[in-house]
């Protein structure tokens, strides 16, 4: 039930270049949460510094994969390596004293590493002070330091820090995988059926629609989101009012609403990428047609908001923009 074993062509591209010993000293992960980009991080760093010998046939990246045995995999595994950091998100973003504190380690030897790796998990998350002292250390690439950044997508990182970075992208999982997997969890064959189609190819939002009242939240905020087309300016601002109580939830619910955003413009605009045909009429029944350029533009509406979140801008005033981009198409 490995989420990551699906992205074959990541994991391929990875075992790739492990095999020809040409990895860049920095690389980005981009693709939604749930994924599996942390576990296929963290195995990259086992196969970097791997003391045994890889079994093909359980190890990710096949013979270039780690063995998941030795002191060195064990240690990363447990999460115990000292030369293995992971810098996740302290509240709403990665915050500069979190990176200066990266650099002041960096700037000594690894303990015991052949090559020490920095994962950062939240990279979307730097504020742009994060992201110009990190940039320090990728414009000074060193013989014994990898990064790897997660993030949604290049454009949540500055430019700067995209050029510095061999980016490899991971797929959304099948639906198939997705229902076996709330399956495995007890999740009822048909509540199953639809978090999964709804999840963007996401285990993580899978699990979260099929929790206690997930998909009915995620159901209700869409239908919200459908009637502000007729309702205009002050409906707009008190759905705003309501979503900005809570900054946590207020994140989740972006999620939810690029993930239908972007099966909408699959649907409507790309049918024939449409994985599953059963989610054309999930997503698009209640949704009048827009146009492309309207959705994307909503796409952006809704990834301005997340950055403003992360930059701790105003929730309210955040999701009042939102929401009047929302219902103006754009
Ligand atoms: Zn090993």
């Amino acid at each position: 039930m490995d989420p990551v074993r699906h992205q074959r062509r990541a994991l391929g591209f990875l075992s790739g270049i492990l095999a020809k010993n040409n990895v860049a000293h920095a690389l980005v992960f981009t693709g939604d949460a749930g994924l599996g980009k942390k576990q296929a991080a963290e195995h990259f760093a086992m196969a970097r510094n791997c003391e045994g010998t890889p079994d093909p046939e359980s190890a990710m990246f096949g013979d270039q994969g780690p063995c998941g045995v030795c002191g060195s995999c064990r240690k990363i595994l447990s999460g115990n390596h000292p030369d293995v950091l992971f810098v996740e998100k302290d509240g709403v973003s990665v915050k500069i004293a979190q990176v200066r504190a990266l650099l002041s380690v960096l700037a000594m030897r690894p303990s015991e590493a052949k090559i020490r790796v920095v994962v950062i998990t939240d990279a979307g998350a730097m504020t742009p002070e994060s992201s110009n002292a990190l940039l320090k250390a990728l414009e000074e690439p060193s013989e014994t330091t990898c990064f790897v950044l997660l993030a949604g997508q290049k454009s949540e990182l500055l430019p700067t820090v995209v050029s510095r970075c061999q980016e490899i992208r991971f797929s959304p999982l099948p639906v198939s995988f997705l229902v076996q997997s709330l399956e495995a969890r007890g999740v009822d064959r048909d509540l199953g059926q639809a978090c999964a189609l709804l999840a963007g190819g996401s285990l993580d939002n899978a699990l979260e629609l099929a929790s206690e009242q997930g998909l009915a939240r995620r159901n209700w905020l869409i239908n919200q989101i459908c009637a502000l087309e007729d309702q205009g300016m002050g409906q707009a601002l008190l759905l705003a009012e309501f979503l900005a109580r809570d900054k946590k939830a207020a994140q989740d619910d972006l999620n939810w609403i690029r993930t239908w955003l972007r099966d909408l413009l699959v649907s409507q605009y790309a049918p024939q990428h449409v994985i599953n045909k059963d989610l054309m009429g999930l997503v698009t029944s209640r949704a009048k047609k827009i146009s492309p350029e309207s959705l994307l533009d909503r796409l952006q509406a809704v990834t301005d908001c997340e950055k403003d979140l992360a930059r701790n801008v105003n929730t309210r005033l955040s999701m009042e923009t939102l929401c009047l981009r929302l219902s103006s198409g754009g």
